[in-house]
């Protein structure tokens, strides 16, 4: 048991020089980091060595010292490179033996597939460390091992991750609860999704009330290009876990209602598909330097068709005269990206498509094409309704495909704000 927490901690030790050269992606610690954090024994370090008898001790010594369970998978099966079974058994002070049952199970499911004999290398995995608990494999040959040292459990698993996992569900699962029982106890999140404010600034005024939030709820910033989200977490016995993050979201609400409005879900489009039903009203687009992300967005959200009439996508000078009507004069003067033609794309479509509301965006996601006056990532975008308008333009920050996905999501937000102002 470790001295210094009574909630689990697990750790991973994956084994095989595959992994080390990059040959293989290693999917087993992953994998076991999100089962281990669901049951309640979170993975707290992961190591990844090679086929090395002296790096899986030493990396089992470290695991040892930080985790109560300790999960080494790799280097189980009949081959030379296999050295994980007799080096933890050495390093655990174990002696190792044949297992009667596994070499009898062997022996059958190698005549069951016409052998008359099992190779020797396959025997070599009916030897088990003294002590041990064999973890049946339905998968393949080689068992697992589950092994207590000093108030520790290790459990030792093959690297096939298909074996791997079927070990890990069909018992050790289970072995790990039963071992483990209440002292069990899983990290549990909530997210809370922001749009349409800075990383550093939300951080700025979640910092201001820092100190009223419970100690035992934990805060991590996760920003994407939709939005900053805010997730809380917290280990706490089951009965509390959920006034534990009610009274930290109480906390954060106030800071965090500016820019969470339609935001329940992460995504905006429920929350303006709502506004636009409720009031019968019909949309269209035309984007040019977004080609059609934000129509993606829209048509991808279910029963769109009840109010997303179409869209065009304007990409040209030449199509944004003649087929939307933007004026010529303007777009000389004023350039492609400005405030005045991304209202004129707005007007053009909702006029063309014979929608109540247009929506118009024009920008330089770049690499090329910005300027000393219009930097890339400038982008103009407007939302009109007959005579109404709103209009924006903004300086986004990052490659081509954050430039489009900041921009669509800040058009989205000032189209849900325009509609959510007239109801
Ligand atoms: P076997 O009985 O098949 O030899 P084993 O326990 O010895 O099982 P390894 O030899 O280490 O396992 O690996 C077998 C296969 O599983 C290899 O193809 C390897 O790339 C893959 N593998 C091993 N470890 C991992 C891992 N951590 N993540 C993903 N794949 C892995
Ligand atoms: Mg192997």
């Amino acid at each position: 048991m470790c001295p210094e927490t009574k909630w689990v901690t697990s750790a991973v030790v994956a084994v095989g020089e595959e992994l080390l050269s990059g040959e293989t992606t290693d999917t087993n610690g992953p994998w076991l980091g999100r089962k281990l954090a669901l049951m309640g024994a979170p993975v707290v370090r992961r190591w990844v060595v090679g086929d090395d008898s002296e790096a899986i001790q030493a990396a089992v010594s470290e695991a040892l010292a930080v985790a109560d369970l300790v999960v080494v998978t790799g280097g189980l099966g009949p081959t030379s490179d296999d050295l994980t079974r007799p080096a933890v058994a050495e390093f655990l002070g174990l002696d190792l033996r044949a297992d009667p049952q596994i070499v009898e199970e062997l022996r059958t499911r190698f005549r069951a597939r016409g052998f008359t004999e099992s190779p020797e290398s396959n025997l070599s995995q009916a030897v088990v460390p003294r002590g041990a608990r064999v973890l049946k494999n339905s998968f393949g040959t080689a068992p697992g091992l589950l092994m207590e040292h000093e108030g520790h459990s290790i459990a030792l698993l093959p690297g096939v991750p298909r074996e791997m996992r079927g070990i890990f569900e069909e018992v050790l699962d289970q072995a790990i609860r039963d071992g483990f029982g209440d002292r069990l106890v899983p990290l549990v999140h909530r997210t809370l999704h922001t749009t349409g404010i800075a990383e550093s600034l939300l951080g700025e005024q979640v910092g201001d009330v820092r100190a009223e939030i419970p100690p035992e709820v934990e805060l991590a910033f996760l920003p994407g290009l939709r939005g900053v989200s805010i997730r809380i977490s917290t280990r706490v016995r089951a009965d509390r876990v959920q006034k534990s993050l009610d009274e930290a979201q109480a906390v954060l609400e106030p800071v965090l209602a500016p820019y969470r409005i339609g935001m329940e879900t992460g995504d905006l489009l429920k929350a303006i598909a709502e506004l636009l039903e409720r009031g019968s009203l019909t949309l269209a687009i035309a984007e040019s330097c977004t080609g059609g992300l934000i129509s993606k967005r829209i048509t991808d959200f279910p029963g769109s068709s009840t109010f997303f009439r179409g869209g065009v996508i304007a990409y040209a000078d030449q199509v944004k005269t003649q087929l939307l009507g933007v004026d010529e004069r303007v777009l000389a003067e004023s350039g492609a990206v400005s405030e005045t033609v991304a209202i004129q794309m707005a007007r053009g479509v909702a006029d063309r498509l014979n929608s109540d509301i247009g929506v118009g965006i024009t920008g330089i996601a770049g690499p090329g094409g910005g300027t000393f006056e219009k930097p890339v990532g400038t982008v103009s975008f407007a939302v009109t309704e007959g005579a109404r308008v709103r209009v924006s333009q903004k300086m986004f920050g990052g490659d081509r495909e954050a430039v489009r996905e900041r921009a669509s999501q800040a058009t989205l937000l000032l189209l849900y704000q325009m509609l959510a102002d007239e109801n």
